[in-house]
């Protein structure tokens, strides 16, 4: 490629793909830190052969230097753990390669359009019938089936969210989502292997999608926000409310969990905010909950979590193929063995 096609953002997430700083980059290919400073704040171009050497030394194809890139975003992140931030910096690249990804396979008509509707939440201090009726607005657009949701991962996918799945253990994050405009991103974690944890992520991360885009989060408010969002998308007042217990009925509450794919915790949850369940029983519950170790480990797995599928098919698909020459799509593909 030549350097009039260089996209000087694109370097920032190859470098962090391969988890390098900038003056390891730099000793790397024998060029100044500040040289690499520049290329990725616009105040420099790279020649050609500079770029043959980052495609060389990051192992992405040359031409990810050149594929357009029109929004990138911070990501949010929970935890200040220093040590976790190269971790985190590159499981934000790899969504990045993913939307990418996607954008390909929209091209190729693999991959639908985003209708994920965005309702801001009208602040932090936005009451609970506000979320749930936010939440109900998100399964009317979609036309969602009244009961329980079949397949979180793929209710995302068709309705053009881009779910991958990595191992988020040393970025030290359960999940995390990236609000791009075309194909939104939600990583969830491949570490933890609960079916019924992982769904109500991928409903939180949706929620930070719908309510909050790109404002500010990491506040205690938000993520109750997306708690509430996610309970009341998994398990719909109207219809939960008369099946959930008032007492402390475990075999009610293992069936429950069965029928819905949900923990016990987020049960007991729902109980309590619909107030089907008194603070003090509710508290009981959780207190027999944690003696029996049901805190760490849930008895009822419900099996395998969820897989996204809609991007590794595409990568089988003969279309995928100027994706696969653009992209270090094996950092895509590499997730999906990993998981
Ligand atoms: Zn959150």
């Amino acid at each position: 490629m030549s350097a009039a096609t260089f996209e000087r953002e694109r370097l920032r997430v190859a470098r962090e793909l391969a988890k390098l700083s900038q003056t390891q980059l730099a000793d790397k290919i024998g060029i100044s830190p500040a040289a690499i400073s520049q290329f990725e704040s616009g105040a420099a171009r790279p020649s050609a052969g500079t770029i043959a050497s980052f495609s060389t030394t990051l192992n992405v194809p040359i031409g990810f230097f050149a594929e357009p890139i029109t929004e990138t975003h911070e990501g949010f992140f929970r935890s200040l753990r220093r040590t976790a931030v190269a971790d985190r910096r590159r499981a934000r690249a790899i969504a990045h390669v993913a939307r990418d990804l996607a954008a390909h396979a929209a091209a190729a008509g693999r991959f639908p359009a985003s209708d994920v509707p965005r309702v801001p939440v009208s602040g932090l201090g936005a009451d609970r019938d506000e979320i749930e009726r936010i939440a109900g607005q998100v399964r009317k657009a979609w036309s969602m089936p009244t009961g329980p949701v079949g397949n979180v991962v793929d209710l995302l996918e068709q309705h053009g969210v881009v779910v991958i799945r990595l191992p988020l253990g040393s970025a030290d994050v359960d999940a995390f989502s990236l609000p791009f405009v075309d194909h939104p991103v939600v990583v969830l974690g491949a570490d933890k292997n609960d079916r019924a944890r992982s769904r109500f992520d991928g409903a939180h991360e949706l929620a930070h999608l719908v309510l909050h885009g790109e404002q500010i989060w990491g506040v205690k408010e938000v993520e109750n926000q997306a708690h509430q969002f996610a309970a009341a998308l998994l398990l719909p007042a109207d219809e939960i409310e008369g099946e959930l217990p008032t007492t402390v009925d475990w075999p009610k509450l293992f069936e429950l969990k069965r029928h819905w794919q949900v923990s016990l915790a987020a049960l007991l949850m729902r109980a309590r905010t619909l107030e089907r369940m008194s603070k003090d029983t509710y508290l009981t519950a959780i207190k027999a909950a944690s003696a029996r170790g049901w805190r760490r480990v849930e008895p009822l797995p419900l099996g395998q979590p969820e897989q996204p599928r809609r991007l590794l098919r595409f990568l089988d698909d003969p279309a995928s193929r100027e994706a696969r020459q653009q992209l270090p799509v094996h950092i895509v593909t590499g997730i999906a063995s990993a998981a």
